[in-house]
């Protein structure tokens, strides 16, 4: 298995590999792989001749300097999970000085309005920090298609439209969100639960599937109500946000009459650990 560490290693292989027209499938990551990372490697080797899997914990999306410092890094255990899932998987794990020089700063993007909803009112900056990597890494990696959860569905919505007003040649593949056994949505940060609050945080789905069954029928402030006194009762659990949203606009919603367009999202702290979590109302 190929591991680059340095990106002008990375560059002679990527000219090597268009040179002979292979097309370029990449995962940008930020390691401690999940089964839901390997999920969205999996859809790159059924679609593309090579899959470019980067593994960078970038410091300008975090706003918290303890997420930051805490945030699990992996390298040699996420390299062996790749190995077991396809041994032709290209990594790229560099260092923050390759990618940032000696100014590690975000560039400031304009995501039409999208950046200021929901994450982006919670996480100061963090999209721009978002787009300011992921630009770096396309503008290197200049991948066919690139691949991204639906599990962080407004960065897919800010990659895309990114995308569509920077007119970079690639196409956004959304990939669907991987569960836990009991419905957690698989997150590297989940491994700084214990085993009580991993059970415990299973309500986070189990309450958004009774929102997209109460959508039918309830009006939204009574929905709010219900969804903020299940957090109410665990003592360890704090609920950041939840709202009912256009896929699109990412603007929320009072209308649940037509849910076609509609998805639920939701941040919650277990303890100082954030978990999100969204679903689609259609
Ligand atoms: P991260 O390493 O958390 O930056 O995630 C890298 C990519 O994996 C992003 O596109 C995420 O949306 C995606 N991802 C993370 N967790 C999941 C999940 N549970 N299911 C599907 N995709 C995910």
């Amino acid at each position: 298995m190929q591991v680059f560490q340095q990106k002008s290693a990375l560059l002679t292989f990527i000219k090597t590999s268009k040179n002979a027209h292979l097309s370029i499938g990449f995962v940008p990551t930020m390691g401690a792989l999940h089964a839901g990372h390997l999920s969205l490697m999996q859809q790159s080797l059924t679609q593309n001749d090579l899959t470019i899997v980067s593994i960078f914990v970038n410091p300008t999306q975090f706003n918290n300097s303890e997420d930051l410092e805490k945030y699990p890094r992996t390298l040699q255990n996420d390299v062996e999970k790749m190995k077991l899932l396809n041994d032709k998987i290209v990594v790229f794990a560099p260092s923050i000085k390759d990618m940032y020089g000696t100014n590690t700063v975000s560039e400031s993007f304009d995501f039409d309005g999208l950046e200021f909803e929901m994450e982006g009112k919670h996480r100061p900056g963090h999209f721009d920090g978002v787009g300011t990597i992921v630009k770096k890494l396309f503008d290197f990696v200049e991948p066919d298609k690139a691949y991204f959860g639906e599990k962080d569905f407004q960065q897919l919505q800010i990659v895309r439209k990114m995308v569509e007003k920077l007119q970079i040649p690639v196409e956004i593949i959304p990939c669907e969100i991987f569960r836990e056994a009991n419905g957690l949505a698989m997150s590297s940060r989940n491994e700084r639960l214990t085993q009580d609050e991993r059970n415990q945080a299973a309500v986070i789905y189990q309450v958004l599937k009774s929102v997209k069954e109460k959508c039918k029928t309830e009006p939204l402030n009574e929905i709010q109500s219900w969804v903020a006194r299940q957090f109410e009762n665990i003592p360890s659990f704090t609920l950041e946000y939840f709202e009912i949203a256009n896929e699109k606009t990412l603007k929320s919603t009072e209308n649940l009459n037509n849910t076609s367009d509609l998805r639920a999202f939701i941040a919650v702290f277990v303890n100082n650990i954030r978990l999100i979590d969204n679903i689609s109302l259609k």
